[in-house]
Parts: structure tokens; sequence; C-alpha cells
């Protein structure tokens, strides 16, 4: 078996890759510089610590947040892989001592040097560390003891003179720059260190292999981490950030309580997350909601820790389907079946949407994101970005890396020393955008797929835009495969939850989304012409048929 679908299944429990990740992978450890530009939640993390199981000598990651840092550290330790930490939070004699262990193991003249690599040679794919010949011993009592494979440093590490002497003695095989937006002024949180990676690889007594990851798909981003880092002929991974299976809706200056009431009836039984911008939005709209008959858990930072971990596993467990919260749930969650996130308020900022919106539909298959929007939002997210207090990075917990950004009207930052007037400033811009994305009129697919740098057409037809509200003619019509009627789709949608409602079933269990809009531009007349319609269902039709052709016949007659 190829050893890295070995080391996934035996260390990581997964059964199969992601898009784009066996690639990069393979490159890497092919010996080549790769670059991958993967949206959050993709699974980069993986693409680094595969390699780094099989090279022969150490993988240093460079990581601007030590939170992240030792997050990532932590799970590799569960796991039962080999690796530490150093920052200026790991004192010295911590530092020294890990310090100590990687160089009597990787060492360019110890002993144990020559058992890692003596019958090495040229093949990367060698397996050095007993640890992943022998996957049955696992995890933590064995992680102290089995060798250091990753060593994340922070990158003012790399300038300290005792980091720049350890790695003249030891063999580095991978170094890997996570965030690597970081290296660029074009990447919003530029950080100086990151300049210095280039010179601290070129002082190296061998050259790894080196690679970057980051979410930032713009194209001057690309070019400076490649020039920066001297990335010698990378091969650059780009997957593409659409989640194609995700519906987005946009609700405007609607009674948000009757608005929300009747999604979550559309989507009753099924598991979803609600977003409020604030903790009392969240107790208060959990209330209401359990005093009108839904089952909600709730959450957010003002909670004691027992509570917040019970929430979150009685969400997980399915014990409740729908969880209210603030931005402070969903870091490092990876539930799969997530069918839907509504935005009671609007966000921040298009990176924030982006991520919570992106919880849903992790497994593939169809879900619904919406937002529930009015102005009072926008009061809300300027207040916060006025008021909004300092909290460095290093004290939030999470497994998920967000850079800056407001989490319950805190600012959570990298470091330290943020210039907090530019940091306002930046934010207002993303406010702005955000703004200018629920108030549009244009796809809101092509929207947000533009803020993150990638072209996309102005017709999804899969949002809030494309479908219910295109007014006749005003699109691009080839795009549109026949004219459609908007009303009329909208009429056999709200007959679509009337049945639904009657009898107790899910709307697309009725007639899938897609079925609507063929009846909106065939308009079949009958029964029988109903069972032409390509993969429709005949139980549906049997069921249901007469009633929608009834629709589209008094539509066809009063129009
Ligand atoms: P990124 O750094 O790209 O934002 P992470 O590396 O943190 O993403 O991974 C996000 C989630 O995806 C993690 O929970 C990780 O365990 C999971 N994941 C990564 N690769 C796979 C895979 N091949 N199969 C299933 N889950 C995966
Ligand atoms: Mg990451």
């Amino acid at each position: 078996m190829n050893p890295i679908y070995q080391n996934l299944k035996t260390y990581f429990g997964y059964d199969s890759f992601r898009p784009g990740q066996e690639k990069i992978i393979t490159a890497i450890l092919s010996g080549r510089d790769a670059l991958g530009i993967m949206p959050t939640g993709a699974g980069k993390s993986l693409c680094y610590q595969i390699p780094a199981l099989t090279f022969p000598g150490l993988t240093v990651v460079i990581s601007p947040l030590i939170s992240l840092m030792e997050d990532q550290v932590a799970a590799l330790k569960r796991r039962g892989i080999g690796a530490e930490l150093i920052n200026s939070a790991v004192n010295y004699n911590r530092r020294k001592s890990i310090l100590t262990k990687i160089s009597t193991e990787y060492g360019r003249d110890s002993l144990s040097y020559s058992h890692h690599t003596s019958s090495s040679s040229s093949s990367a794919f060698h397996q050095c560390s007993d640890s992943s010949i022998f996957p049955e011993s696992l995890p933590s009592a064995r992680s102290e003891s089995s060798p250091i494979k990753l060593l994340y440093v922070s990158p003012e590490r790399l300038s300290a003179p005792e980091f720049r002497a350890f790695a003249q003695k030891i063999r580095i095989s991978f170094l890997c720059v996570d965030e690597a937006h970081c290296i660029s002024l074009w990447g919003r949180q530029f950080r100086p260190e990151y300049m210095k990676i280039a010179e601290f690889i070129e002082a190296l007594p061998t050259r790894p292999v080196v690679a970057a990851f980051t979410a930032t798909a713009n194209a001057e981003v690309r070019s400076d981490i490649i020039d920066n880092l001297k990335l010698r002929e990378p091969y650059v991974l780009t997957t593409g950030f659409d989640r194609p299976n995700l519906y987005f809706e946009v609700q405007k200056d609607k009674d948000k309580w009757l608005a929300l009431s009747s999604l979550l009836t559309r989507h009753r039984g099924e598991c979803g997350i609600i977003y409020c911008l604030t903790r009392r939005t969240v107790e208060s709209l959990s209330r209401k909601l359990e005093v009108n008959g839904f089952t909600v858990a709730h959450y957010h930072g003002g909670m004691p820790l027992e509570e917040r971990e019970k929430a979150q596993r009685d969400w997980l467990d399915g014990k409740r389907n729908v969880i209210v919260a603030t931005n402070a749930f969903g870091m490092g969650i990876d539930k799969p079946d997530v069918r839907f996130v509504i935005h009671y308020n609007m966000p921040g900022s298009m990176e924030n949407y982006y991520q919570e919106a992106g919880r849903a539909g992790r497994d593939g298959l169809p879900s619904d994101c919406f937002i529930l929007y009015n102005y009072r939002d926008v009061v809300i997210n300027r207040f916060f970005i006025s008021y909004a207090g300092i909290m460095p990075g290093d004290m939030v917990k999470g497994g998920e890396h967000r850079s800056v950004s407001i989490i319950e009207g805190v600012y959570v930052a990298i470091d330290n020393d943020i210039d907090l007037d530019e940091l306002r400033a930046h934010e207002r811009r993303k406010l702005a955008a955000m703004q200018r994305f629920v108030a549009g009129d244009v796809c809101l697919r092509q929207f947000m797929l533009g803020y993150f740098g990638e072209h996309a057409p102005s017709y999804c037809g899969k949002c809030s835009r494309c479908l219910s509200l295109v007014p006749f003619g005003q699109h691009q019509t080839s795009l549109i495969p026949d004219v459609e009627s908007p009303d009329l789709y909208s009429e056999l949608r709200s007959l679509r939850l009337r049945l639904s409602r009657k009898y107790g079933i899910l709307p697309h269990k009725i007639f899938p989304d897609k079925i609507l809009h063929v009846f909106a531009r065939a308009r079949p007349r009958s029964v029988p012409a109903m069972l032409l319609i390509e993969g429709i269902n005949f139980v549906s039709v049997f069921r249901y048929g007469r009633e929608f052709v009834e629709e589209i016949r008094l539509f066809v007659e009063t129009n």
C-alpha cells in the first residue's frame, strides 16, 4: 500500500483524500517545492503533516499563531505523532530539552542520524519513524517517546541565535510555511518576520523541500509568496473556493422572527446553526424558540465552560439538532451533516461569513445558508469595530485559524503590537463589503467568489438572487437554460411548503428545487406530462403532481 494512504488511515483515520491533497503531498514527497492555495477547512495541515511522517529528517512548520500551534501539536500527539512547538511562551529549559532531543535524533553527527538515513538514499518514501511502522502502538503515552517529526515555530524564532545554531546541526528535510499570506504586503496580515524565512533557508547546510500554504487566492499574494520564499519551480495547487452544494439566500428587512420560524419549519428535523452577533441575542432568541416549541441548544463565550461543552456535545451528538450561537462557536468543529446555517444577524465580514456559512454541507449534500439582514446589524457591527477591545490571539483556543477577527465584539489579534487605528479602518472596509453583499443585486455566489479573488459567472442558479429574484431579461439569458418564470417558481415553492406542512414531509422530498425550476419553465399541464421530466420521482408525481398541475394552470390562466 502506498505509505501516504497508510499514514492517512493509521494516524488520521480517513479513508480518502480531499481534493488536491494527494497531488500536493506527492509533489512534496518527490522533492519538489509547493504552494497550496486552499480555502479554510479544505485540509491544508494534512498536506504537510503526511509528508512530515515520511521524510527522514525533521519538518519545521512556521506558523503565526500560538494557539494554532498548540492545537495542532496537541492533536498530533494524541494521534501518536511526535510533535513539539517553540515560541516566546516556551521557557528556556523546555526549549533546551526539545532542541536537545531533536539534536540526538537528527543531529548531523549523532549516531541516530545514521540510523534514520542508513537505508535511505534517494527515496523519500522510506519509512523512518518506527511509529509509522507499528501503527498499533498508539497515542499519548507513546508520543513523548516517539521521534519528533514536526517542530512548530513562530517566525520570530528563525532569527534567534540559539535556533540558528541548532538548525546548523540537524537535518531538516522539509520546511513548511503555514498562513503564508503573512509574507505578502497584499496579504492584509503582513508579518515582517515572515520576510526572513528565505534567508534562514539559505543559511541551512542542505536546502530542505519548501512548501507554503494559504487560503488567500489573490494573484499578488501568490507571486509574493513564490518570490519572497524563493520557491524553486513550485508545484502550485489551487482548489476552488466554490461550494457548489450550498444554496445562498439573503432576506432583507423582513420580520426576522417570522422568517426564522418559517425557515426552521422548512428544515425541521435537520441539523443546523443559527448565528447571532451578541450573547444577549443568543440568550433571548433561544428562549423564544424554546417557548415556541423549537428545541435548541445555545452557546456563547459568556457561559460557564461546562455549559458550553454540554451545549456543543448535545448538538454534536444530535440530541439537539439546532444550536443558537455567537461566532465564538464552531472553531475546529467538523460536523459533516449540517444542513443549514442561518445568520440571524449579518456578520461583520465576508471572511467571517464564508467561514461560518461554510460549516454547512461538509458532506457535499445540498445545504442552505441564509442571512436575515436589517440595518441594525450594521449598527451593531460598527459599534464592535469602534469600541472592541483587543485580546491577543494567543489567549484564544481553537482549532481554526482566524488571523485578526472580531469574536463577540472583541478583536482577537495575532500579535500584541498591532496598530489599532489601522485595524479599525481595515475592519470598516470589510464591513462595507459585507453590506454590499447583502444589499446588492448581483449573484451571491459570484460576489463571494469574486471577493476571494476567483472569477465566477454572473448567474449561479443556486442563490436567492439568481432564483427567485431574477427580473425578466435582466440577467444574461444565455446563461439561463430557458426562459423561466420566477413568479411561478415562487408559487410552486409556496405550494410545496403548504404540502410539506400538511403531510409532514420535508419540502425537497416532495420535489427538489431543481424539479420546481423545470416545472416553472416547462409548465406541464398534466400528470403524464410530468412523468416525462428527467430525474423526476414518480411516487411524488402520483402523490402531489395533481396539485402542482392545478397551480400551473391557475398561474397560466391568470397571467
Ligand atoms: P485548513 O488549514 O485548510 O483550514 P485543516 O487542515 O484545519 O484545514 O482541516 C480542516 C478539517 O478537515 C480538519 O478537521 C481535518 O481533520 C479535516 N480533514 C482534512 N483532510 C481530511 C480528509 N482527507 N478527510 C476527512 N477530513 C479531513
Ligand atoms: Mg490551517
